[in-house]
């Protein structure tokens, strides 16, 4: 039993926390401005495409409140976090972290627990180029009936996200993660087999928003050997790219992983079947990239597929994965702008005879008598000129 000193401790601390947050959305009407001019994300992600994550309902004893301690702590972390973000407009409410989006409804984790909230009909995407005001990764302010619904007051301003045109209003863009750290792709050596161009165009999606991408080659335990994996990703090493190799079956690199994931928001990138959840369930047993975000909630708003979902990690850390993501279009971007998304065409470039060289097929190439004298990866080179072929002249 709480002694009334303990509960008036709370309630003074919950004050404190109010006054605070009331002062950091006082803070952010000025900041406002600065906001809309935020990263973004060209990447297309296909919602047709999405792999329906199956919801998985009964869990064992005691996991729930396994996962919401987990939640918590995590949850803490991030909030600390945006302590020094000013605020959009007024309101009072609790805060908490959108964990899921699903047709105007949202799982807010709150404190210790699960807010679904429908959003203030007063909020509004429309001046703000997004088609979306709520979307995952998202700190918001929540305001709670008598009944437990929810309903999202405020968005707090986004240290980071990543969109993508509208599907049906391409001039306005859909957040479609917001608060993220850094990009994990994670490919498979084999089965299938390592995607190099995949992995590129990963690289300069990741660059185009200014995260810091990570590369985990998955699935080390089918190659013959694990020095033609490291020759393989050597030139991604020589960029200073990070690069982990790990098999979630035999556990190699998994230390590693959960080192570079603890405490960060992380989106995953890959095609489907390279191991992400295995990657994920082997960083941290119990966690499922398909069925853990998704279980707390029966039905309510499921009309439409879930496109995002965010897992808290235990060591503190979220990771987010983008189901549905498989082609990366790199929209608007142009084919005079690729180059400069590899460092090392950039730097070879130099000696090109032609300030304005596409590196295609000009005579006097530095680029391509570089690739042919070994000095620059002929993968990277390939992927160069399929990409380049995509994009619009
Ligand atoms: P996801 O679609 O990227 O989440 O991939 P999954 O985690 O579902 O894995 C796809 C398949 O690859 C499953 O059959 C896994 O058992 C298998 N797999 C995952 N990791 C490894 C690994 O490190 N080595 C091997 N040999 N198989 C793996
Ligand atoms: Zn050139």
């Amino acid at each position: 039993m709480a002694t009334r000193e303990q509960k008036q401790w709370q309630h003074h601390a919950e004050e404190k926390l109010l006054r605070k947050a009331r002062k950091q959305l006082k803070r952010h009407r000025e900041a406002d401005q600065a906001r809309r001019s935020d990263w973004r994300w060209d990447g297309v992600i296909d919602p047709a495409d999405d792999e329906s994550p199956s919801f998985e309902r009964v869990m064992p004893r005691g996991e729930r409140e396994r996962r919401r301690a987990h939640l918590q702590a995590a949850l803490t972390e991030m909030l600390e976090d945006t302590d020094e973000t000013p605020a959009p407009a007024a309101a009072d409410g609790l805060r908490g972290i959108v964990v899921e989006v699903s047709s105007g409804l949202c799982r807010v984790a709150v404190d210790d627990r699960m807010v679904m909230c429908s959003v203030r009909g007063s909020l509004s995407a429309a001046e703000t180029g997004f088609t979306n005001v709520v979307a995952v990764g998202d700190v918001v302010i929540v305001s709670e009936d008598d009944a437990g619904r929810g309903v999202v007051e405020a968005v707090l301003p986004r240290r980071s996200f990543l969109a993508r045109p509208d599907v049906f209003l391409s001039h306005l863009q859909q957040v479609i993660v917001a608060n993220i750290d850094q990009l994990l792709i994670v490919a498979s050596w084999r089965e299938p087999t390592i995607w190099l161009e995949l992995i590129d165009r990963y690289l300069i999606a990741a660059a185009r928003c200014r995260l810091q991408p990570l590369i985990c080659v998955n699935k080390i335990d089918l190659a013959e050997t694990i020095a033609a994996c490291r020759a393989g990703l050597r030139p991604y090493q020589d960029l200073g790219y990070p690069v982990i190799f790990a098999s979630a079956r035999t556990g190699e690199g998994i230390d590693e992983l959960r080192k570079v994931l603890r405490g960060q928001t992380t989106a995953l990138a890959g095609l489907s079947g390279v191991g992400k959840s295995s990657l994920l369930a082997a960083v941290q047993p119990g966690l499922n990239l398909r069925t853990n975000a998704v279980s707390e909630f029966s039905g309510q708003g499921r009309h439409t597929t879930t496109q995002v979902t965010m897992l808290a990690l235990e060591m503190g850390g979220f990771v987010v994965d983008t189901p549905g993501i498989r082609e990366f279009g790199l929209n608007g971007l142009r084919r005079s702008e690729l180059a400069s998304f590899y460092p090392e065409i950039v730097a070879a470039a130099r000696r090109c005879r032609f300030g304005d060289c596409s590196h295609m097929r000009e005579p006097g190439c530095a680029v391509i008598a570089a690739v042919q004298q070994g000095k620059l990866s002929a993968a990277r080179y390939h992927s160069y000129r399929k990409i380049y072929l995509d994009l619009p002249a």
